[in-house]
C-alpha cells in the first residue's frame, strides 16, 4: 500500500508482534490516530456490509483448490534483478498466480531487502512480491513506512484463518496505481498463519492498521487489485485514472489493455472475506 489516512493503534500493532526486532514507542505525526468527538477510534465504524452473492462462489472455488497440491515457486520463479520495478496496473503480473515459497535461503532475504528498499523509496507502507515482478506469496510492509522506524515485517506464504465481522472503510493508495487513493471496506481484524523469512510457522491476530495493510497486500498474492473491493460509486470517482494507467500501458509496450475498467458490465466484487 502506499496511502494513509490511517487510524491505527501502535498499541495493537506491538501486541502482535511481541518478538518484533524494532521497536518505536511514538509514531510519526502522519500515523496519529484520528478520534471522533467521544475519543474513540473512527475507524470503529458500525459500517454495515452484504457480501455480495458471488463471495459464496470465490471461496468455493477456493476450497476446492486448496485440496490439490499446490506447486511450490522454483529457483527461476524466486529470480530478481535489483533494483527492482514496481508493477503497474494493468500489467497482467499482477493478475497472475502466486506459487508458495519453499526455499528459505540467502536469495529470500536479499529479496526480502530489495523489497524493503523500493517500499521506502517509493513511500510505501507495504508491498506485495507480484508487485516486483515475482509470482511468489511473499509480502513485507512497516506501517510506518520508514527505514528504521516501526515495525518490519515480512510475511511468507500467509493464509487467514479468521476475518472479523466488523467492518470499516478507508482510504487506501497502492504502489501499483500510482496517484489513486479511494476507500475499501474490509474486515476490521484478521488471524493469520504464516511462516517467516526462516520459514518458521507463526500465527498472528492483526487489528486496524496492520490489518488493513496486510489484507491489502493479501489479496494481492490472491490476484486481487484494491479497485474490485471498491463499491460501483467509488470506482466511478477513479475511472478516468484507471482508464489513464491503461493507456499509458499500451503506450509503453504497444500491447493492448488486458483488462479495462469500461468493459465491466456489472460491478461485482472479486471475492467475499470468508476463509481461504
Ligand atoms: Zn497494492
Amino acid at each position: 500500500m502506499a496511502y494513509a489516512n490511517w487510524i491505527h493503534s501502535s498499541a495493537l500493532f506491538h501486541a502482535a508482534f511481541p518478538t518484533s526486532s524494532r521497536r518505536r514507542d511514538t509514531l510519526s505525526s502522519s500515523f496519529r490516530p484520528a478520534t471522533s468527538s467521544d475519543g474513540r477510534p473512527i475507524f470503529s465504524s458500525n459500517y454495515q456490509y452484504k457480501p455480495p452473492a458471488v463471495a459464496v462462489q470465490a471461496q468455493a472455488k477456493r476450497g476446492f483448490s486448496l485440496k490439490k497440491e499446490e506447486e511450490t515457486a522454483s529457483a527461476a520463479d524466486m529470480q530478481f534483478e535489483a533494483p527492482l520495478k514496481i508493477v503497474l496496473y494493468p500489467d497482467p503480473i499482477l493478475r497472475a498466480k502466486n506459487k508458495p515459497v519453499a526455499t528459505f535461503d540467502e536469495n529470500l532475504k536479499k529479496l526480502v531487502d530489495e523489497m524493503f528498499d523500493v517500499m521506502y523509496k517509493t513511500d510505501g507502507i507495504g508491498l506485495s512480491a507480484p508487485q516486483v515482478g515475482i509470482n511468489v506469496q511473499l509480502m513485507v510492509f512497516n506501517p510506518v513506512g520508514e527505514r528504521g522506524e516501526g515495525e518490519e515485517i515480512v510475511l511468507v506464504n500467509p493464509r487467514v484463518t479468521r476475518y472479523s465481522k466488523k467492518l470499516a472503510p478507508f482510504t487506501e493508495g497502492c504502489l501499483s496505481f500510482p496517484g489513486i487513493n479511494a476507500d475499501v471496506v474490509r474486515p476490521e481484524a484478521v488471524k493469520v498463519d504464516a511462516q517467516d523469512i526462516t520459514g518458521e510457522k507463526f500465527s498472528v491476530g492483526l487489528s486496524g492498521l496492520p490489518a488493513r495493510v496486510f489484507q491489502h497486500e493479501f489479496d494481492h498474492l490472491e490476484g486481487v487489485l484494491f479497485f474490485d473491493r471498491m463499491t460501483a460509486q467509488v470506482v466511478d470517482s477513479i475511472r478516468t485514472q484507471l482508464q489513464e494507467l491503461e493507456q499509458k500501458y499500451e503506450d509503453r509496450t504497444g500491447l493492448s489493455s488486458p483488462e479495462k475498467i469500461e468493459t465491466r458490465k456489472r460491478w461485482k466484487a472479486a471475492a467475499g472475506f470468508g476463509r481461504s
